[in-house]
C-alpha cells in the first residue's frame, strides 16, 4: 500500500537549515533563515512576551486550556485589528471588519483563499513575481490557481511600477491580487506611499480585491504604524479587502502559530455574514485555533506598558537588520566595487535580493559554507559583525569567477 509512495522533495527554504546544521565548517553562515536572530545569531524570546507569559500563568482562571470559540480568542482579535487599522479607525468603530483567528500567516492564507473559492467563486489569485515560495502551494490547496504579475523589472532588483499597473489594468475586472503589506519577501522591495496611492483608483475602477499578506509589520521601517500604511490607505477609501496577519516575526511567536484573517467589508451586517462562513471553513479544517499565542499577543497588545515594550523591541530588531544591511552594503561596495550594490541599501526588511544567480548561490554553499535561497535572497538576520566581511569576500570571489 505505502511502498509505492515516492519520495517528496525537501522544502527549498526549510532544507537550508538542515544543510547548515549538518555542515561542520567553523565559518559557516546561514543566510537562509526567515526568522530573527540577535547579534549572537541566536533566536530570542521578546521580553514583552516573557512578561505576558508570566501574567498568563498567574491567571489560570482566565487563561485556560479550553477550546477557543470558532472565531478565536476575541480579546486577541480586537487588539490584532487595532494593530493593523490603528486604534481609532472608523472601520473598526462601525464593525465593518470581521476577524477570525488563524494558524498565523500560512493558515490565514489557506483559509481565506478557501473562503474566496467557495463563497466568491474565485478560481485564480494573482501573486507578485517574485513572491514567498509557499504562496502558490497554500493558495493551490484552496483549489485556486495562481498567476504572476509584474513586480520587479528585468534586473530583478528594482520595482517595475509601470509594468505592475499595466498588469493590474489588463486583468479581468474583480480579480484578487495578493499584495505584500510591507517588507516584501523575498526581494525587500516595497512600493512607496505615492505608488500605493496611485493603485487606489485602479483597484476601484477595476473592482479588484486587494489580498494583503502582512507578515512583517514593523520590519520595514521599525514602526508598526508606518508599516500598516498601505492597508490603512485602502481602508480609508472604503475599499473591501482581506488581510492575512502574522505575529510570527514581529512578536517572535513563530511556533505558536498566531495570526488572523481580517476582512474589511462595507458594513457590520456583511461582516457578520462573512465571519459565519469563514468559521465554517475553520471548523472543517482544524476545528479551532491554538490559544497560547493568542493569549500572549492579547496581553502584550492590550497592556500599555507591554505594548510600549513591544514597540521598542520591534524597533530594536528592525534596527539590527538595518545596521546589517548598511554594513554588508559597505563591505560589498568596498570589496567588490566593480559591481553596483545600491539595490541592497534601497531594499528593506528582513531580506535582500543580492542579484546572485542560483549557480553562484550553490557555489557559495559548496565552497564557502554560506547558505541562502537559490533566488539569491539573503536573510540579513544571519549576519553579524563577525561574519560580514567573510560573506562579502566570498561573494566577491564568486562574482569575479
Ligand atoms: N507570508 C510571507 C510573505 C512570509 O514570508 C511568511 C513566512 N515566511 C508567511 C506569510 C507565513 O508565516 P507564518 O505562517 O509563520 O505566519
Amino acid at each position: 500500500r505505502f511502498s509505492g509512495v515516492v519520495q517528496g522533495p525537501p522544502d527549498p527554504i526549510l532544507n537550508l537549515g538542515v544543510m547548515f546544521r549538518a555542515d561542520p565548517h567553523p565559518k559557516k553562515v546561514n543566510l537562509g533563515i526567515g526568522a530573527y536572530r540577535n547579534a549572537e545569531l541566536k533566536p530570542e524570546i521578546l521580553q514583552c512576551v516573557r512578561k505576558a507569559e508570566e501574567f498568563i500563568y498567574k491567571h489560570p482562571e482566565t487563561y485556560t486550556k479550553e477550546y477557543l470559540p470558532l472565531e478565536g480568542y476575541v480579546p486577541f482579535l480586537k487588539e490584532a485589528q487595532k494593530l493593523i487599522f490603528g486604534p481609532d479607525h472608523v472601520a473598526l468603530k462601525e464593525g465593518r471588519v470581521c476577524s477570525i483567528q488563524e494558524l498565523s500567516g500560512s493558515g490565514s492564507l489557506l483559509i481565506s483563499a478557501d473562503f474566496m473559492h467557495r463563497l466568491l467563486g474565485i478560481n485564480k489569485i494573482y501573486i507578485p513575481n517574485p513572491t514567498w515560495g509557499n504562496h502558490g502551494a497554500l493558495i493551490g490547496k484552496a483549489l485556486c490557481e495562481t498567476e504572476k504579475y509584474t513586480y520587479l523589472g528585468a534586473d530583478g532588483l528594482y520595482i517595475d511600477f509601470e509594468g505592475m499597473k499595466k498588469d493590474f489594468l489588463a486583468m479581468p475586472d474583480g480579480s484578487v491580487i495578493l499584495l505584500h503589506a510591507c517588507a516584501h519577501n523575498p526581494s525587500g522591495v516595497d512600493l512607496n506611499e505615492e505608488q500605493w496611492r496611485e493603485l487606489l483608483p485602479i483597484f476601484k475602477k477595476k473592482q479588484h480585491l486587494p489580498y494583503f499578506d502582512c507578515a512583517y509589520q514593523g520590519f520595514a521601517t521599525g514602526d508598526l504604524d508606518k508599516d500598516a500604511m498601505a492597508m490603512r490607505l485602502f481602508a480609508d477609501e472604503g475599499i473591501e479587502f482581506i488581510i492575512c496577519q502574522s505575529l510570527s516575526k514581529n512578536m517572535g511567536l513563530y511556533g505558536e502559530r498566531c495570526g488572523a484573517i481580517h476582512i474589511h467589508t462595507v458594513d457590520k451586517e456583511t461582516a457578520d455574514r462573512v465571519a459565519s462562513q469563514v468559521k465554517r471553513i475553520v471548523r472543517a479544517t482544524h476545528s479551532v485555533s491554538p490559544c497560547h499565542g493568542a493569549y500572549i499577543a492579547s496581553v502584550v497588545l492590550g497592556t500599555p506598558e507591554l505594548f510600549e515594550l513591544f514597540k521598542e523591541e520591534v524597533k530594536k530588531m528592525a534596527g539590527r537588520l538595518l545596521d546589517m544591511r548598511k554594513k554588508i552594503y559597505d563591505a560589498l561596495s568596498k570589496t567588490a566595487p566593480e559591481k553596483n550594490w545600491d539595490h541592497v541599501i534601497y531594499q528593506r526588511g528582513m531580506f535582500s535580493f543580492t542579484g546572485l544567480d542560483s549557480h553562484q548561490v550553490k557555489m557559495l554553499a559548496d565552497e564557502y559554507h554560506i547558505y541562502m535561497v537559490s533566488s539569491g535572497r539573503m536573510a540579513l538576520t544571519g549576519l553579524n559583525d563577525g561574519n560580514i566581511q567573510y560573506v562579502a569576500d566570498s561573494i566577491k570571489a564568486e562574482e569575479v569567477k
